[in-house]
């Protein structure tokens, strides 16, 4: 049925890079007979998934958005692939992004942006407006993201579909080509709550392929999405996320939802996080002084595409130079400049020293704002879907997208986004929940209720 739907649909929003129908309906094939023979099967088995084109398929195409790797195909299975193929999931195919996940419309991947289900004028998000749009239009029922900066949450919000970023190190990193490593978190996004959580505990485990994987991750997420209540619940509305620059109706829709938490008997308290005022620029001095490290692999030698100068000597730097040059688009050059400089002899302290100092800042914000309130709650975005060219061409009018997402990341916290109705403008708008370090439980528990 998915597969006849992309045919039908996938056309307009174009969500997915690449559709893998022959292994997809392999993988279902092999679930009904196994169900058939009365094997005891896990709970998702059958029910098939679209992947984030920055998570590696073994045998598969994986570009991570980027003409370096068009036609790249790796050798391994990340390893939350693997837990999907364990649990007898088929994959149908692999979502759009903006390249190497850098962005928030995905108008930056190289193939073309994803469009917004609700308004084909507007994007998606990003960076994974793919795996949202997937869910969205019903192009498949559930999928993975990955969210470094809010990547998951933000097109969840404006796609009026439920994204995770689980805690830090709560899903292997293990495959996923690293964008900023310190950052960097895949997790679920779905139509409901409760399958979230589902998704959540197949691939939140510990695994010994990546050294910042939890060895003992949150669980009991899907007896929380199911409890039904809040008694007792403490719920902190951080001042600094929802004032200045947020939208009329993205706050009123807020408003509205803290109403219903109140109503449901949670109690509802106002918290202060001075330093995320700071959050934005520490962010954008990290992810690109990461990036910057992270993308050096992609030197025309090892993987995907190799260019050859168009005259004088063939060396190694002058193929790294050209093969860079044409692989990687102007964003991705962009933060490469960016974080080199920030990370170079002379500048490093003034720029990713103060920044790592910043995050120690929204580290102790956090911690003090997790004192009074059990869960912190907020926009996701400050506007909904916004129409394609309006921010491309401003890249801090971009960034400032993220501006609620990344607190996140920076201090390693888990975060939901859930819709929270529509604003004046007809548009989704998202509820973000965040929660302490390995409390991802405390997520479906407040989400569950609101849905
Ligand atoms: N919009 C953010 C950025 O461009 C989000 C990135 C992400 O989460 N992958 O960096």
């Amino acid at each position: 049925a998915h597969l006849d739907r992309m045919a039908a649909v996938d056309g307009a929003v174009h969500a997915y890079l690449h559709v893998n129908t022959d292994e997809a309906l392999a993988t279902a094939a092999d679930v009904d007979a196994r169900r058939g023979a009365g094997e005891d099967l896990p709970g998702l088995a059958g029910v098939p998934i679209a992947v984030k084109d920055i998570v590696v398929t073994k045998n598969q195409v994986t570009t991570a958005g980027s003409k370096i790797l068009e036609d790249w195909v790796p050798p391994y299975d990340a390893t939350l692939v693997r837990l999907l193929r364990e649990a007898g999931m088929p994959i149908l195919g692999k979502t759009n992004l903006d390249e190497f996940a850098m962005g928030s419309s995905t108008e930056h991947s190289a193939y073309g942006p994803t469009r917004n289900p609700w308004d084909t004028d507007r994007i998606p998000g990003g960076s994974g407006g793919g795996s949202a749009a997937a869910v969205a239009s019903h192009l498949a029922p559930i999928a993975i993201g990955t969210d470094t900066g809010g990547s998951i949450r933000q097109p969840a919000a404006v796609t009026g579909t439920v994204g995770v970023k689980p805690t830090y190190g709560g899903v292997s990193r293990y495959g996923l080509i690293a964008l900023a490593s310190s950052l960097d978190q895949a997790g679920p996004v779905s139509r409901t709550v409760l399958d979230s959580a589902l998704l959540h505990e197949v691939i939140g485990v510990h695994d010994p392929l990546d050294s910042t994987s939890l060895t003992d991750p949150a669980g009991g997420l899907v007896e929380a999405a199911r409890s039904g209540d809040l008694a007792g619940m403490r719920v902190g509305v951080v001042k600094e996320l929802g004032g200045e620059g947020y939208q009329p109706g993205v706050r009123a829709s807020f408003d509205h939802s803290v109403e219903l938490l109140r109503s449901a008997g949670a109690e509802v308290v106002e918290v202060s996080c001075p330093s995320f005022d700071y959050a934005l620029a520490a962010y954008y001095l990290i992810l690109p002084a990461e990036a910057s490290s992270n993308l050096a692999k992609f030197d025309g030698m090892r993987f995907g595409l190799r260019v050859e100068p168009h005259e004088g000597p063939v060396t190694a730097e002058t193929v790294m130079a050209a093969t860079r040059g044409a692989g990687f688009g102007d964003e991705v050059k962009r933060r490469i400049i960016l974080g080199t400089h920030a990370l170079s002899a002379g500048y490093y302290d003034a720029y990713y020293g103060s920044a790592q100092k910043v995050r120690t800042l929204i580290q102790r914000d956090f911690a003090a704002a997790f004192a009074q309130a059990d869960v912190l709650v907020s926009p996701t975005a400050p506007t909904t879907a916004f129409r394609f060219g309006e921010k491309v061409d401003d890249p801090l009018a971009m960034y400032l997208n993220d501006v609620a997402t990344i607190p996140a990341n920076l201090a390693g916290v888990p975060g939901l986004s859930l819709p929270s109705g529509l604003s004046d403008d007809g548009l989704p708008v998202g509820f973000q929940v965040l929660a302490p370090v390995r409390e991802d439980a405390r997520l479906y528990r407040v989400g569950g209720v609101l849905e």
